[in-house]
């Protein structure tokens, strides 16, 4: 859409510049008499009218043949050419008509007729004069032929042309002689009017954009205004009126200059490199070989002859740029469509042009400015194809920031997901960890027949509540307690080791429930249990030792194959004093406690206070 509006502004723009350029006078309703029909020419180098008798001698030549046989120069020989127009002026009130040549592709033409026996010769015209030389002011050549009125006069035009001269003129009054070239003019308007403003408006956008593609785009479109300058004779008549040997250097070079800005156009725009780096070379070729055309065109001793190598490079070229564009369509490149449609329609103009400049079509106007409407065309199709190509530019940029954006997207997500998934199996492995440390430490403590502290459990959690009697000394009692199983080793002995294991398990589960409250039972021997217990008077404690003796030498303690076997224990029960530095001197009395419970028959409990 935005493409759409761009182009249509640019065009409504083109339209308003090109009517302001040619808002010249209109046309006027001539009677034309073609010269074409009335003349006979041939072809002659060399000028050698110097006198009336050599002038009557050319007139009664045998080598006159009507115009329309005669071979003409197509532009690519400099031949000259001998004109004679035999015609009556039948108007009693115009004593002078006019010759007004159209194409005016003419660089040099003499002009002679009789008046009376008197030859009158003309001073010269054509576009190896400047402009102001004219007599009559007009893009056309216009000359004056005097005929009194009613009888019939000859007329010698000596011709010379750099480009191809098609005979082509009508026979004027003189207020139309004044008015001609209007038509010529109000054209040519349109198309510089056309080409300028396209050329100007992608000016302006690559000054806003500064892409490259705009300016290869305004370099070219400038040739195609210098080559539309010089073959419709606009910029001799109005730019460089009077640089004729510019003028003459042109007509060869306007052409190679073209050709360069073309090709440099056609690489860049369709990328040409990365779409055929063959076809791309040539083009590079080509460069070079149009440059060389122009800087040759500056000698004049090879000037006339450029303007043929001109035209085999452009039958080189045109085809190239076909393939370049087929190839670039053919590699998706939507804007290379328009491209193709621009440069087929310019061919075809440019085929149409060359079929009327060699011949073989019939002059006229269409076909005459069939290059000029061609290269308007082409021109407004490359804009197109041009705004095209960087709105597909923009659009594939923007998604490609796109994708970038969501690929960096979706990155950090990954990222930020593994992070998580990272951590999580971190605290998991943690917590595991923490697990099996807390496990280790356990088992660290614990005896691992019944369950009990072990031996260094009892004696870190002693210690501590022994410090702890220690502070606050008083209130509180500690007293501990060591027991020993009596004989133990006749029960392993005479049942053997695992059923002393079993014995010894029993023994612990029986004492740990007349132990409760604030204690520490621990198992420190073999079959010695020690127990450290706080918050009772030592009576108690004592009395809490007997009930534990008689719990268990009165249970039976199941033991394999249905056989029971009866276990007892001795006790020393000792009490803390404020004298003792830790809990190995309470335990020892306890010990010596013991001693003398094993010492007095065992099964009993002795204790010191
Ligand atoms: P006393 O009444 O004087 O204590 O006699 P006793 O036989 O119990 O003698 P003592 O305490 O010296 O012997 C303890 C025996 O206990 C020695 C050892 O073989 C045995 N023993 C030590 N630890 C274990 C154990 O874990 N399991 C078993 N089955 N036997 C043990
Ligand atoms: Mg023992
Ligand atoms: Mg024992």
């Amino acid at each position: 859409m935005k493409v759409i509006v761009r182009n249509l502004a640019g065009l409504i723009l083109w339209l308003f510049f090109s009517t302001t350029v040619s808002a010249l006078d209109v046309g006027s309703d001539f009677k034309r008499i073609n010269i074409k029909d009335i003349c006979e020419a041939f072809v002659a180098n060399e000028s050698f009218l110097n006198s009336p008798d050599v002038a009557r001698e050319l007139i009664t030549s045998q080598q006159w043949q009507p115009c329309s046989e005669v071979k003409l120069s197509r532009g690519y020989t400099k031949d000259r050419l001998w004109i004679k127009i035999d015609f009556t002026n039948h108007n009693l009130e115009v004593e002078t008509a006019y010759l007004n040549l159209f194409p005016s592709w003419i660089s040099e033409i003499s002009h002679y007729h009789f008046e009376g026996s008197t030859l009158k010769r003309w001073k010269n015209d054509g576009i190896a004069f400047p402009f102001h030389h004219r007599e009559i002011p007009s893009s056309n050549i216009v000359l004056p032929l005097i005929n009194e009125p009613g009888k019939p006069a000859t007329t010698l035009l000596h011709v010379q042309t750099d480009l191809a001269f098609l005979i082509g003129g009508t026979l004027l009054s003189e207020t139309e002689a004044l008015k001609s070239g209007v038509t010529v003019n109000l054209i040519n308007g349109i198309l510089i009017g056309a080409i300028v403003m396209i050329g100007l408006y992608n000016l302006f956008i690559y000054f806003s954009l500064r892409d490259s593609n705009y300016l290869y785009y305004f370099l070219y479109n400038a040739s195609m205004l210098l080559m539309l300058s010089v073959i419709y004779g606009f910029g001799y008549q109005f730019i460089w009126p009077d640089a004729v040997k510019f003028n003459t250097f042109l007509e060869s070079a306007a052409g190679p200059f073209l050709g360069i800005f073309m090709s440099q156009f056609v690489r860049r725009f369709l990328d040409l490199s990365n779409v055929s780096k063959a076809l791309d070379r040539i083009l590079v070729f080509f460069i070079a070989g149009s440059a060389l055309v122009v800087v040759l065109t500056m000698l004049p001793s090879l000037n006339d002859k450029t303007s043929v190598w001109s035209g085999v490079l452009a039958i080189i070229g045109a085809p190239v740029v076909l393939l370049a564009g087929v190839r670039a369509l053919l590699k998706k490149q939507v804007s290379a469509g328009y491209f193709l449609v621009a440069w087929a329609l310019s061919l075809i103009s440019i085929t149409l042009f060359g079929l009327m400049i060699t011949g073989l079509l019939e002059f006229n106007l269409i076909l005459f400015y069939s290059f000029g409407i061609g290269a308007v065309l082409e021109m407004l199709l490359l804009s197109f194809a041009l705004a095209n190509k960087i709105h597909v530019l923009q659009i594939e940029k923007a998604q490609a920031i796109d994708a970038v954006l969501q690929a960096e997207k979706e990155k950090s997500r990954s990222i930020a997901l593994a992070a998580a998934q990272l951590e999580h199996k971190v605290s998991v492995r943690t917590h595991d960890l923490a697990q099996e440390k807390r496990r280790a430490e356990v088992l660290a403590r614990t005896d691992p027949l019944t369950g009990l502290n072990n031996r260094r459990a009892f004696f870190e959690k002693g210690e501590k509540m022994f410090s702890g009697v220690r502070l606050s000394a008083g209130g509180k009692s500690l007293a501990v307690i060591m027991a020993d199983i009596d004989h133990f080793k006749k029960i392993n002995d005479r049942y053997g080791h695992s059923v002393g294991d079993v014995v010894i398990t029993s023994v612990a589960l029986k004492l740990l429930p007349c132990f409760l409250g604030n204690s520490v039972i621990g198992r420190i021997g073999g079959e010695e249990f020690a127990i450290a217990i706080e918050g009772f008077h030592f009576e108690e404690v004592v009395a809490k030792a007997e009930h534990a003796r008689q719990m268990i030498s009165q249970t039976l303690t199941e033991i394999a194959n249905g056989k029971d076997v009866t276990a007892t224990i001795s006790l020393g029960v000792a009490q803390f004093s404020s004298e003792d530095q830790n809990i190995d001197e309470t335990l020892a009395r306890a010990d010596m406690a013991l001693y003398q419970a094993k010492e007095q028959g065992r099964n009993r409990v002795v204790s010191i206070p």
